[in-house]
């Protein structure tokens, strides 16, 4: 299973914010979304970092709630780890608990965003295809009875 055929049932949406927007701007969208995460993208749609809740979560333990005020980049991971539309879902899921992360950009081959992928849509595409999987066997060996 690629990333690309992940990306596809999942819909090209992403949702990004600006670095200079405020935390509190960022919260309101990660409530408003129901994500965990959202890509931080320059003025050309460029990938520049990544804010996640846990992000906040320990910004709010380091300032308490004026972190509320302070901008998305003073909070943000910005080593990103990325992966392509060719990688596998088992690649990523290795990739993200070794990592001990659950969120990973997609980059096409031109090096654009093409999408984010989060450790729920792996999870949730393996336990289908291993649905799958049992299903076919089950046949299989009904069928060899
Ligand atoms: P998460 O588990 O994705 O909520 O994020 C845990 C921590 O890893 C946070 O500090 C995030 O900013 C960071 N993080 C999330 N995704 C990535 C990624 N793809 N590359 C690098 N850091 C990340």
């Amino acid at each position: 299973m690629t990333v690309a055929i992940m990306l596809k049932s999942k819909g090209p949406d992403i949702i990004s914010v600006a670095p200079r927007e405020t935390i509190a701007s960022a919260v309101a969208l990660l409530a408003k979304m129901k994500i965990g995460a959202v890509v931080v993208c320059g003025p050309d749609g460029e990938l520049i970092g990544i804010l996640s809740e846990r992000d906040i979560v320990r910004g709010l333990g380091e300032h308490g709630t004026d972190v509320m005020g302070h901008t998305v980049e003073s909070l943000m991971t910005a080593n990103v780890k990325t992966c392509t539309v060719h990688d596998t879902a088992d690649g990523l899921m290795q990739r993200m608990t070794e990592g001990r992360f659950r969120h990973m950009p997609v980059l096409d081959d031109n090096g654009k965003l093409a999408g984010v992928i989060s450790i729920g849509d792996v999870v949730k595409r393996r336990i289908s295809q291993l649905e799958s999987e049992t299903e076919a066997m089950r046949e299989y060996i009904s069928g060899h009875g």
